[in-house]
């Protein structure tokens, strides 16, 4: 069929012969056909540039064998965990799911059909322990409501088990405290899931604030909110939540002021709100404002929410210009905006940023670590340093007045190392 289609084009053999020897013969500068279909070396496919190094793509992925990856056991099977984690791990490059955990023995079977785990590793929250015996698993992801993150950690630990935690850490400090005591006696890993510090835009944004060719940084101001259904879901009872909106989602606010300046605050502020007759409200907060001062003199103040229609944004304010994120603190669409003056000009850049599983990322980093024996660059320490934040936010809100934080919070060195397999983690 092909050979028919030749023929018809050409009309005859010697001009194919001719174009056959013109295809074989590269002019200057050109590379040989067969090298442009790419080479193997040391286990790895490299494909030769297709284009300028002005509009280079990076490399070709290259995964590890199944065999090779990190074996995870997913812990709880509800919306994160679906729409994103178990997704994310198709884009992963070293981890594959190994397990999962849940309550619903059905929903278990179901998703582990959709993502070819064998029923043998289908645990409850009753036989979890039995991981220990499971040689397919070497760490677990826990995505349960954060009153259960302590006691799953603690568990795993105790059954030889790498953990990875979502975010917030704990509903506790004492909780988090907990956590990070036996991993440390486990001598077993704990990161927090922090997928942001992961995320190229907002690692370009570190980057750039830090850089000086804006200046120093002077302000930081987030907004970080949703509107949720008045369900009763487990985030509106405080004793599985640990609070509102201020750890669910103004964590990342708080976060993101500590990663981009690179220090821990000295003092903070807050206000919460609870509207009166509105059933969302009855245990946790609604708004909660904050600030944070930290010893260069950077003031950030930020909010979050739970009764607003979805609002994420971060700008810093740097002396020559500034930096923002809008949407800031969601999973894709990350867009960076660059402003400072030129001229009589205000020259405002954008930068928007391939699309990419956050979480794949995040675990890629954490399996890396273990690789590495390496901390991980989000261990359990800069969870629980966030949640003293909180507390602090908390303490002041009830107090009216500013709270000066503690040693253990202004001189924590809380963040591990970023996984050089992932490339430069400070990006301009
Ligand atoms: P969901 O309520 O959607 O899912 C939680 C799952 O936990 C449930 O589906 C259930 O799974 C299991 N579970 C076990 N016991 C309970 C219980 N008593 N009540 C409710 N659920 C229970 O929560 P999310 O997936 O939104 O959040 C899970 C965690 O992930 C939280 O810590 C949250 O803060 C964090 N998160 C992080 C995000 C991020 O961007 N990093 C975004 C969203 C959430 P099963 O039926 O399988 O037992």
């Amino acid at each position: 069929m092909t050979e028919l289609t030749r023929r018809t084009l050409f009309g005859s053999t010697a001009l194919l012969a001719a174009t056959a020897v013109a295809a074989a013969a590269p002019g200057a500068g050109q590379q040989e056909p067969g090298a442009l279909r790419g080479s193997v070396s040391d286990g790895h496919v490299g494909l030769p540039p297709l284009h300028a190094p002005s509009e280079a793509n990076g490399e070709v992925p290259n995964p590890i064998p199944p065999g090779k990856r990190l074996g995870i056991a997913v812990v709880g099977l509800g919306t994160l965990a679906l729409e994103e984690i178990l997704p994310g791990f198709g884009q992963a490059a070293h981890v594959r799911i190994a397990a999962l955990v849940s309550g619903r023995p059905e929903k278990a079977r179901t998703i582990a059909a959709q993502y070819g785990v064998p029923e043998k590793n289908l645990y409850s929250y009753a036989n979890f322990d039995g991981i220990r015996d499971n040689p397919d698993i070497d760490a677990v992801y826990i995505v349960l409501p954060n009153a259960m993150h302590a006691e799953f950690t603690l568990r795993a630990a105790a059954a030889g088990k790498h953990v990875l935690c979502e975010k917030p850490m704990a509903a506790t400090v004492a909780e988090a405290e907990q956590m990070v005591e036996a991993c440390r006696q486990a001598r077993r890993t704990l990161m927090i899931a922090y997928r942001l510090q992961h995320d190229p835009a907002h690692r370009t944004l570190i980057g750039l604030a830090r850089s000086g060719q804006y200046g120093a940084i002077r302000m930081i101001e987030a907004v970080n909110g949703q509107n949720d259904l008045p369900n009763g879901q487990w985030r509106q009872i405080l004793a599985m939540a640990g609070g509102g909106s201020l750890p669910d989602v103004g964590l990342y606010c708080t976060n993101a002021f500590r990663y981009i300046t690179g220090e821990e605050p000295v003092e903070v502020t807050g206000r919460v709100t609870r509207p009166p007759h509105d059933p969302r409200f009855r245990e946790v907060e609604d708004v909660a404002l904050f600030t944070m001062r930290f010893p260069s003199g950077v003031i950030a103040t930020g909010s979050s929410g739970y009764s607003f229609h979805e609002s994420r944004q971060l700008r810093v304010h740097n002396e020559r210009g500034w930096l923002g994120l809008d949407p800031a603190f969601g999973y894709d669409n990350l867009a960076l905006q660059i402003d400072r003056k030129a001229g009589r000009a205000s020259a405002l850049e954008t930068r928007r940023f391939t699309p990419r599983n956050q979480f794949a990322v995040e675990m890629d980093a954490f399996a890396l670590s273990l690789h590495n024996k390496a901390v991980p660059l989000t261990p359990g320490e800069e969870g629980l340093q966030d949640m003293r934040i909180l507390a602090a936010i908390y303490q002041s809100a009830a107090g009216g007045s500013a709270v000066t934080l503690p040693s253990a919070v202004t001189q924590a060195k809380p963040r591990g190392e970023w996984p050089s397999q992932l490339g430069p983690y400070l990006l301009t």
